[in-house]
């Protein structure tokens, strides 16, 4: 995104907000925030966000909204779309898949793959699921394979952290926008 990205409600430049792996930009008068459609993956369902974007296509599709809230990036209107919630992370109609339990309504621009949640909407989808369910067994291979890699790796580099040393300020700085003129 552009280092300036208005809030579709007021126009104040949303702030690029880290919240753990998800990255969106927040309003800073607490309209909501935009998160890109590849950054939900780190918050959402898988099902929710497909069906949330096929929605939003179909919608452009069929016909370019002419009232609604402007895109923060490109200005164009959003299309708003209700999106049918439910607690699995399977694909609508596929095997597996339960009843619907829940419906989000949000604001999206096809052309960037922008989501615009207004303040709290994001938090009313179901949260995202661990990627893969290993069985016992294979939880324990994995195991076994973390501590030979860590093992290998700390005799193969030698740098043992230090008790204390390892800490989550080591991790890379995340990007930071220059402010606006
Ligand atoms: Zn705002
Ligand atoms: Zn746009």
């Amino acid at each position: 995104m552009s280092s300036t990205v208005p809030c579709p409600i007021c126009k104040a430049s949303l702030q690029l907000t880290p919240d753990g792996e998800f990255n969106s930009w927040v309003c800073p008068a607490g309209h909501g925030r935009a998160a890109t459609l590849s950054e939900l993956y780190e918050r959402m369902q898988e099902d929710e966000i497909h069906r949330l974007w096929s929605l939003a296509k179909a919608s452009w599709v069929a016909s370019e909204p002419v009232t609604g809230r402007a895109c923060p990036m490109c200005d164009r209107l959003m299309v708003t779309i209700t999106v049918p919630t439910d607690v699995d992370e399977v694909d609508e109609g596929q095997p597996g898949d339960g009843a619907d339990t829940g419906l989000e309504t949000v604001d999206a621009c096809v052309v960037d793959e922008v989501i615009w949640f207004e303040e709290g909407e994001i938090d009313e989808f179901p949260a995202d699921l661990p990627d893969a369910q290993p069985t016992a067994a294979e939880d324990a291979a994995l195991a076994t394979i973390r501590r030979d890699f860590a093992t290998s790796l700390d005799e193969a580099t030698g740098t043992l952290p230090a008790p204390g040393e390892a800490s989550g300020t080591e991790w890379p700085a995340p990007p930071v926008v220059a402010p606006a003129n």
